[in-house]
């Protein structure tokens, strides 16, 4: 870089993005220096914005971004559903629900096979094994993967098998794997951090961001606050706040911000009036004996009926799930 650009680091940096090389800038380079800069030939684009997250803000982009995975469209009018298995279990369950949830509207198949279990003792997934179902449950049915990777050196293994990598609530900020989902250019679902301030959380995606990786969509999952009466509390003005602050699409988790099956409905098609651009909802053959999360996973019929339902509410904000 030359020498103009390294004076500047204290309040700007150069960023490579796709073919521009941008300078992302919190104030505004008086006119003369701004020619000069132009004049180096390092500089495509100057962007000057006062957040922390520059490349997430609407700063950088005024439009919404549109995230493709597979055929689903991350921030298009069509809302994405994503379904499936807290965890995939075996062969069986998981293409009994990718079928229905494909057969129903769902665009995503989730299942998780690395996962971040609380206690050591409970159910971890099954690794490998279980990506391999994923990938065969997404050549039978078309419907592209999303799944949790929980550690920089599986992100490989991990993008192999599917479509797009979900980092969990529990990684929101572990910078390492941040970095390393972004080098490796995959669709990325970030989640929030259980204690994540919605501005904390577009600095973890800038992380992703930073990388040249431009495919991240934000996933509001609830955060822990003093109330018991649900599993997390879902902070569902997050969605317009997000709206306004960034371009990055946004999904909302109801599953694991509620954590009770008969809440997921009412909080999804709340999520829907709120302008959420996908929906993620914990799927099983059978919740109630579930290896993980079996009460806020829904049967396959109250999937279907909650994914009639959830039309009319998109019609009315100018949305839909078809
Ligand atoms: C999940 O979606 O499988 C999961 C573990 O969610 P979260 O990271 O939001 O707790
Ligand atoms: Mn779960």
């Amino acid at each position: 870089m030359g020498d103009l650009l390294r004076k500047r680091q204290i309040d700007s940096r150069t960023v490579a993005w796709g073919k521009e090389t941008l300078l992302v800038t919190q104030r505004n380079p008086p006119s003369a220096e701004t020619t000069e800069l132009r004049k180096t030939g390092l500089v495509e684009r100057i962007i000057v914005s006062s957040s922390k997250a520059q490349l997430a803000s609407r700063d950088f982009e005024n439009e919404t971004s549109i995230v493709e995975v597979g055929n689903a469209r991350f921030g298009c009018d069509r809302i994405v559903i994503i379904a499936g298995p807290c965890s995939v279990e075996g062969r069986e369950q998981l293409l009994e629900v990718a079928n229905f949830a494909k057969k129903h509207g769902a665009s995503l198949l989730r299942g998780g096979v690395f996962k971040p279990r609380t206690s050591p003792y409970d159910f971890q997934g099954l690794g490998e094994t279980g990506l391999k179902l994923l990938a065969e449950a997404r050549n039978e049915t078309g419907l592209p993967v999303v799944t949790e990777v929980l550690e920089p050196d599986k992100v490989d293994l991990v993008a192999k098998y599917s479509d797009m990598l979900q980092i969990g609530a529990r990684n929101a900020q572990n910078f390492a794997l941040l970095r390393t989902v972004g080098k490796s250019g995959m669709p990325v679902l970030l989640k929030r951090g259980m204690m994540m301030t919605i501005d904390e959380w577009l600095q973890a995606a800038e992380y992703i961001l930073l990388e040249g990786n431009q495919n991240v969509v934000l996933c509001e999952r609830g955060i822990r606050t003093f109330e018991k009466a649900t599993r997390n509390t879902l902070d569902l003005a997050a969605v317009p706040v997000l709206r306004k602050a960034t371009h990055l699409p946004i999904v909302v988790d109801p599953s694991h911000a509620t954590g009770i099956r008969e809440l997921i409905a009412p909080m999804a098609k709340a999520a829907v009036a709120a302008g959420t651009d996908g929906l993620m909802i914990e799927t099983h053959p059978t919740p109630e004996t579930a290896l993980s999360d079996s009460q806020q996973q829904l049967g396959l019929g109250e999937f279907a009926s909650l994914m009639e339902d959830l039309e009319s509410v998109a019609k009315a904000v100018g949305r839909s799930t078809r």
